[in-house]
């Protein structure tokens, strides 16, 4: 399926397309223009049950192949997703809305995944590490866990199922994929592309639907791992269940109430386009996006004007259109949530100096007038103050201007003020504050004169305090889908201990 589609598509359990047990289907909508894109069947308990089982049968034989053989299927999909780069980027934008350059991004950034984890068969998997003992051999080796749940959001409906994908089945792990209810079409297409590369029945398996097929796989004792990207509030209800699960483990990455630091000797121009691509870019609906702008009281009126001047102009519109800056938020209960923030903002009495909640209707485009339209909506407000617009993640074009006096000490403990702790960035010339930034943040993304946006798959991606718990991303992840072996073999005659412990055996001869 790689053009626009009708037909209630099924889902893929066990190396079979089928519709599953329910009845119910579902479907996705394109964000900027409101036009049905495809009906999908809705995935039940039953559905999760059988995908489970089919990658608990499989996982044995799976586990059994080389790494390189595993990796194999692999270099097909990476092939598949840059042989369609500019259709499948097309497809990503209609189903969630983002821009064009973002919609291409977001399979460049599946195929960087890919690639990683395939290579990453070729490299070293685990150490050798000297004993205190001169006859023993120590070593750290992997294992698979076994059957990982994946369960991914719906704003990079391509990267980020790969993210938690490419690794977890190179290491040796099976996986039943929710894709999230937004993005399914993109989910069937990641099915239909596993299935061309002939991998064995049962070591890929995709379940579409909602939240309740998310929560049968988190509850299954047959799941491992559980892999999960998404808000906050599911993301600690999953850690919550898993935790007290013994020998299964989640690793959850959640949202954030991002910060960008402004220090008095930060390049202007520099700082403007960081905040601008940080509070706007995706239409704000990046976990790393930025909500809070901390500014030194010294160039905060420059600032602030060039801020608002831009936060007034930036394009609104048709995301397939390359001029357009923002597209559409994904759905119409999305946009009732950021436009309640904008509303609350205006009761916690803020200043309001950007509020373009309404578009005028000439700015929307012909053919879009069922889109869920939102401009970006900027307000000034003291770090002082007990405000919740300050405080929760909107997830939206939404953005705080607050300015500072005092050092860098004073900038980094406003931008700490918050539970989240996933992305973050500073502005400055002064190499001991960026510094200082680094050392001290709470985040666990940090930028220096850069948007706090736009990851890379070979660097850690994740956060700290309420935003992350174990890392089911980029490079990381392997750590959450692999067991480690600590091996120890003696190739002396006798018995020697370690630590002094004797190893003398009392008899009595
Ligand atoms: P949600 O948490 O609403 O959904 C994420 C996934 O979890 C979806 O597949 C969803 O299904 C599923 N789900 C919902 N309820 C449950 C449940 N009780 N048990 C198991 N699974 C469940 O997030 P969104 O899709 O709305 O994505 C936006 C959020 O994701 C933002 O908070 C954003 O910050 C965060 N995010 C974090 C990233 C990170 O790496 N830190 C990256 C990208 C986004 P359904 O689709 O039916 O709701």
């Amino acid at each position: 399926m790689s053009q626009q589609v009708a037909e209630p598509f099924e889902q893929y359990i066990g190396g079979e397309w089928t519709e599953g047990d329910g009845e119910e289907t579902f479907e996705s909508t394109n964000p900027a223009t409101g036009e049905t894109l495809g009906e999908f069947h809705r995935g039940t308990d039953a559905d999760v049950d059988r995908a489970l089982a089919a990658a608990d049968d499989a996982f044995e034989e799976w586990a059994a192949l080389s790494y390189t053989d595993r990796a194999e299927y692999l270099w097909e999909i990476y092939n598949e997703l840059k042989d369609r780069h500019e259709e499948l980027g097309e497809i990503v934008t209609k189903e969630c809305g983002k821009e064009i350059s973002e919609g291409k991004a977001d399979v460049n950034e599946a195929w960087d995944m890919v690639e990683w984890a395939a290579a990453d068969a070729r490299h070293p998997h685990g150490d050798v590490v000297p004993s205190e003992i001169a006859g023993k051999d120590a070593y750290m080796r992997r294992k698979p866990k076994g059957v990982v749940g994946c369960i991914t959001p719906w704003n990079f409906p391509v990267a980020i199922p790969f993210w938690h994908m490419a690794v977890a089945l190179v290491e040796g792990n099976t996986v039943v994929w929710k894709p999230a209810e937004q993005t399914p079409w993109c989910g069937q297409i990641i099915a239909e592309m596993f299935e061309s590369t002939g991998i064995p029945d049962g070591v890929f398996n995709m379940v579409q639907g909602y939240g309740d097929a998310g929560e049968a796989i988190v509850e299954d004792e047959r799941v491992a791992t559980v892999l999960f990207t998404g808000s906050a509030e599911v993301g600690h209800e999953i850690a919550g269940k898993v935790g007290g699960e013994a020998g299964k483990l989640a690793a959850c990455e959640m949202g954030g109430k991002n910060g960008i630091v402004v220090t008095a000797e930060a390049d202007l121009d520099v700082a403007v386009h960081s905040a601008v691509m940080s509070s706007f870019k995706t239409t704000g609906q990046r976990c790393v996006s930025a909500e809070r702008v901390i500014v030194h009281e010294d160039l905060y009126d420059e600032f602030k004007d060039r801020f608002v001047e831009t936060a007034k102009n930036v394009s609104v519109g048709d995301p397939l259109n390359e001029d357009t800056f923002m597209g559409p938020l994904i759905e119409g209960e999305h946009r009732e949530k950021v436009t309640g923030y904008n509303d609350l903002a205006h009761e916690e009495d803020v200043e309001v100096l950007v509020d373009r909640t309404e578009l005028d209707s000439n700015e929307i485009p012909d053919g879009h007038e069922d889109g869920v339209w939102v401009g970006p909506f900027v307000y000034e407000a003291d770090h002082e103050a007990d405000l919740r617009v300050t405080e929760e993640e909107v997830f939206g074009p939404h953005v705080a201007l607050m300015p500072y006096s005092g050092d860098i000490e004073k900038a980094v403990e406003i931008h700490n003020d918050t539970e989240y702790g996933l992305a973050g960035a500073i502005i400055s010339e002064d190499y001991r504050e960026i510094n200082y930034f680094r050392d001290n943040a709470e985040i666990g993304l940090a930028y220096g004169n850069l948007p706090c946006i736009g990851a890379e798959i070979q660097l850690p991606f994740g956060g700290v305090k309420k935003s992350g718990n174990g890392y089911p991303s980029a490079r990381e992840v392997i750590e959450a889908v692999t067991e480690r072996t600590a091996w120890t073999l003696n190739n002396a005659d006798g018995i020697e201990m370690a630590q002094g412990l004797s190893a003398d055996i009392l008899t009595d001869d």
